[in-house]
C-alpha cells in the first residue's frame, strides 16, 4: 500500500496552497476582526472550480476524488477556517446529497448553479431542540395540492444568512419518529423562508451562523429529494461525507498552528537562546507534528473508503474525532509556545486557538463520534 497523494492530488493541493497563501492569508484576520463574510475569496475559488470539486464534470464540476477534496478543504482551512467551513458545507452537506439523492432534473438544476458558485449552499438540519438527537426534529412539511408548506425554525445554520440554495429537513409524517423525517431542496427567494438572528460566535467568524424561519414557506411537490421518510437517512449519510470535510479543515487549523510556532519558536530568544533550542518547546512541536501526520492519513483513509464504494461511517467518524482533538491541543501548545504573544491578535495563533473548538462540536460532537465509533464496533 503506498501511502502517497498521486501527481494529480498533489497538483490540486499546490495549486489551492498558493492560492491560500496569495489571496486568502493577507486578509484572513481582517476577515475575522471585522466579522466580514469571504464573498470575493468565494468567487475567486468558484473561479478555479473549488466550489464545484466534488461535482461531477457533467454537471459543470470539477469531479474530483474525495482525497483531492481533502486537500483542499485543508489548505483553505490553513489560511481562513471559516472559508474552509463554508466550502465543506457547500461541497459535501449540499452538493453531495444532491448528486446522490436528486432526480436527473433537480441535478441539472441546481448542480451547475452550486459548481459555479452563483448560489452557495446551506444545510438546514439542527433546531433549537434538536442538535445532537437530530431525529426530534419538529419543522413540519405538510403537502397541499402540488405545494410542500413547510412551519419551523432551525437555529446554527452555516451560511444561513447568504446562501440560495438550502437542503432542509422537515418532518412529513409525526407518527412515525425519524421514518417521518424527509429531505427537500428550498431556495432563498421561496415565499416564507426568513434569516433570523446571526450569532456571534468564539471563533470562525467570518463564516455567518444564523436561524431560519419558515413560515408558510412553499417547496414545489419536485423539490423532495428522493422519498418521503427518507430525510433522517439522507442526512445522517450526508453528515458522514461531511465529517470528512471537517476533519479536514481541523487538520488544516493545527497545521497552520504548527506552522506558526515552528517560526516563532525559531526567532523569539529567552535566556540568549532561541526557543527552539529548549527541549519542552521541542517536545511540544514533535507531539503536535505526530498528531497531525496521523489525523491527515486517517482523513486520506476516510475519503479513500469512501471513494472505493465501501461504508465510512466508522473511519468519518474516527477521522473527525482525532482530528479536531488533535486541532484543540495543537492550538492550546501552540499559544503556549507564543507566551503572552499568543494570547494578543497581533499572532494568527490567537485565531486559531477560537477557531479550533467548534471541530469539536459540529456535524456531530466527539461525543456523538464516540458513540458512532462503539456502535460499529458493538453493534
Ligand atoms: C458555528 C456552528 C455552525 C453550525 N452549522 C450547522 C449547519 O450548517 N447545519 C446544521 O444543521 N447544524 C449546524 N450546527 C449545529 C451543530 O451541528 C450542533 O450544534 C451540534 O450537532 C450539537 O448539537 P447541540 O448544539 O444542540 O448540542 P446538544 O445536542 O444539546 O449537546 C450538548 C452536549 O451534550 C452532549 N450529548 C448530547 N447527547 C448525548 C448523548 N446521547 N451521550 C453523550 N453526550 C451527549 C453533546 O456531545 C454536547 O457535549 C452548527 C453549530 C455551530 C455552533
Amino acid at each position: 500500500m503506498k501511502l502517497e497523494l498521486n501527481d494529480q492530488q498533489k497538483m490540486i493541493q499546490n495549486m489551492v496552497k498558493e492560492f491560500a497563501e496569495k489571496e486568502i492569508a493577507p486578509i484572513a484576520a481582517e476577515l475575522d476582526q471585522k466579522e466580514e463574510y469571504p464573498t470575493k475569496i468565494l468567487e475567486k475559488m468558484a473561479k478555479l472550480g473549488l466550489l464545484g470539486a466534488i461535482i461531477p464534470t457533467e454537471y459543470g464540476g470539477a469531479g474530483l476524488d474525495t482525497i483531492s477534496y481533502a486537500t483542499i478543504i485543508e489548505e483553505i482551512s490553513r489560511k481562513c477556517a471559516s472559508t474552509g467551513v463554508i466550502t465543506s458545507v457547500h461541497n459535501s452537506l449540499v452538493s453531495w446529497p444532491i448528486m446522490k439523492y436528486g432526480t436527473e432534473e433537480q441535478k441539472k438544476k441546481y448542480l451547475p448553479i452550486l459548481a459555479k458558485g452563483e448560489k452557495i449552499g446551506a444545510f438546514a438540519g439542527t433546531e433549537p431542540n434538536a442538535g445532537s438527537d437530530l431525529g426530534a426534529m419538529q419543522t413540519s412539511a405538510v403537502l397541499k395540492g402540488n405545494k410542500y408548506i413547510i412551519n419551523g425554525d432551525k437555529t446554527f445554520i452555516t451560511s444561513g444568512s447568504e446562501a440560495g440554495i438550502i437542503v432542509l429537513f422537515a418532518v412529513t409524517d409525526k407518527s412515525a419518529g425519524p421514518k417521518g423525517i424527509s429531505a427537500f431542496i428550498a431556495e432563498s427567494d421561496m415565499n416564507g423562508y426568513k434569516v433570523g438572528s446571526i450569532y456571534e460566535k468564539l471563533g470562525i467568524n467570518a463564516s455567518k451562523t444564523s436561524e431560519l424561519i419558515f413560515e408558510d414557506m412553499e417547496v414545489p411537490k419536485e423539490n423532495l429529494l428522493s422519498k418521503e421518510g427518507e430525510g433522517f437517512k439522507i442526512a445522517l449519510s450526508t453528515l458522514d461525507g461531511g465529517r470528512i470535510g471537517i476533519a479536514a479543515q481541523a487538520v488544516g487549523i493545527a497545521q497552520a498552528a504548527l506552522d506558526e510556532s515552528i517560526e516563532y519558536s525559531k526567532q523569539r530568544q529567552q535566556f540568549g537562546r532561541p526557543l527552539a533550542k529548549f527541549q519542552a518547546i521541542q517536545w511540544m512541536i514533535a507531539d503536535i507534528a505526530t498528531r497531525i501526520e496521523a489525523s491527515r492519513y486517517l482523513v486520506y483513509n476516510a475519503a479513500y473508503v469512501k471513494d472505493e464504494g465501501g461504508r465510512f461511517s466508522k473511519e468519518a467518524a474516527m477521522a473527525k474525532l482525532f482530528a479536531s482533538e488533535t486541532a484543540m491541543e495543537a492550538v492550546v501548545k501552540g499559544v503556549q509556545i507564543h507566551g503572552g504573544y499568543g494570547y494578543t491578535k497581533e499572532y494568527t495563533v490567537e485565531r486559531l486557538f477560537r477557531d479550533a473548538k467548534i471541530t469539536e462540536i459540529y456535524e456531530g460532537t466527539s461525543e456523538v463520534q464516540r458513540m458512532v465509533i462503539a456502535s460499529n464496533l458493538l453493534g
